[in-house]
């Protein structure tokens, strides 16, 4: 994903709102400020890709010494995206669960990553697989496993509008190898209600 360049984004928005809505736009008040609010809103929900690199390296950098062998959930996480077909919101709810490798990270980061991650125009897989690398890659954890709910603005707004969800699941390292290890997370997140 290319930066977005505000002032670019700014006269789409504008030409956008002109064509659905023609002139008269501008003397309704309640349509002042809508070509910049939709702007502003996409380059919130939208990040360039650097900046989401940057801010996940921030977040995992600082990990903690731990014994700690057992398999750890941060579960309830909420996140939004774009879906880049419609570039309607989705609304995904994520477990994010690992085994440390002597290291422990906080489990507001992991929130925090997954909710940076998501602020691209990307399919739910392919933001699955990338929230999947990122943690192999600074966790350097025994294992690992994401599940992701994702409510589909685009499922649910138009086409065949229903309430329809899609799970996508990643599992590495022990997670993937270990039955008793992929048990305990999915035990843990049914105990937690992880996926609420
Ligand atoms: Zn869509």
């Amino acid at each position: 994903m290319n930066d977005i360049k505000k002032s670019d984004i700014d006269i789409a928005c504008v030409g956008l709102v002109k064509s659905l809505f023609g002139n008269w736009y501008k003397e309704d008040e309640n349509f002042r400020g809508t070509p910049e609010r939709i702007s502003k809103m996409y380059r919130e929900m939208i990040l360039p890709k650097e900046e989401i690199n940057r801010i996940v390296e921030k977040q995992f950098t600082k990990t903690f010494p731990s014994k700690s062998n057992s398999v750890i959930v941060a579960p309830g996480i909420k996140a939004f995206s774009v879906c880049p077909h419609h570039l309607l919101p989705i609304e995904y709810d994520i477990v994010i669960g690992y085994q440390p490798n002597l290291r422990v990270v906080g489990a507001s980061k992991l929130a925090r990553v997954a909710v940076t991650t998501a602020k691209q125009a990307i399919l739910q897989e392919d933001y699955v697989l990338e929230l999947s690398e990122y943690i192999k890659q600074y966790l350097n954890c025994k294992g690992h496993g994401i599940v992701v709910i994702g409510y589909h603005g685009c499922m649910r707004c138009r086409g065949i509008q229903t309430q329809g969800s899609f799970c996508v699941s990643e599992l590495a390292g022990s997670f993937k190898d270990n039955p008793k290890i992929r048990d305990e997370f999915y035990k843990l997140i049914d105990i937690s209600g992880g996926m609420k």
